[in-house]
């Protein structure tokens, strides 16, 4: 998964993962950053600004986070599971070593890239948020996150595999349920992933 914070990643995530193969699996961010105990609220948690940009975030959080997902993924994916790796994905750093594991067990890795066209929407959610903080895919993001993401994300067009090709991105708009392939209409693995998501309509 790919996206900005509130453009329905884990909802998108969750219905893909229903829609591969049985035993499928979804590895969310916030949930393994609680079980590290590096939630915002957790005792170990080093004291940061929760933004992307920050130092302290990306060195002791972000980092170990990702890291960890990385490591499920691969025992999971070595068992024979689909793997959806539910995360922003903001930056290279954190993509690269995906598509590096999924060459390295020979396996197709797509970029399943979340996007709502209306800011006003994203706003909405991002509020409604405010109060169920109990819920574990909550990511504390606010409105001002948001905003330093956009200004900071890698874009994932400008990424490159192991191979020399370019990766293969399906293009979900949350809010009018569009589902596009972009770089790829041909592979048959990606033409289910698409199919997947068009058969739930409303991506909300
Ligand atoms: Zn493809």
């Amino acid at each position: 998964m790919h996206g900005f914070t509130g453009t329905g990643k884990s909802t998108t995530a969750q219905r893909l993962s229903a829609g591969l193969a049985p035993g499928s699996q979804v590895l969310h961010t916030a949930v393994v950053r609680r079980e590290l105990g590096l939630a915002p609220d957790q005792a170990n948690a080093p004291r940061y600004e929760f933004k992307l940009d920050d130092a302290t975030f990306v060195r002791h959080v972000s980092t170990a986070v990702y890291a960890e997902l990385l490591r499920r993924a691969e025992r999971l994916a070595s068992d024979g599971y689909g793997v959806v790796l539910d995360g922003t994905y903001n930056f290279r750093w954190q993509r690269q070593p995906v598509y590096d594991l999924s060459a390295r067990l020979g396996l197709h890795v797509a970029v399943v890239h979340c996007k709502c066209t209306d800011e006003e929407e994203i706003r909405r959610r991002l509020e409604a948020r405010v109060g169920s903080e109990t819920s574990p895919l909550n990511e504390a993001a606010d409105w001002e996150t948001y905003l330093s993401t956009t200004r900071l994300t890698e874009p994932v067009v400008d990424d490159e595999l192991p191979d020399g090709g370019t990766p293969h991105i399906i293009e979900v708009d949350t809010r009018t349920a569009v589902v596009s392939s972009r770089s790829c209409s041909e592979c048959d693995d990606c033409r289910r992933i698409a199919h997947t998501l068009e058969g739930y309509g409303n991506l909300q």
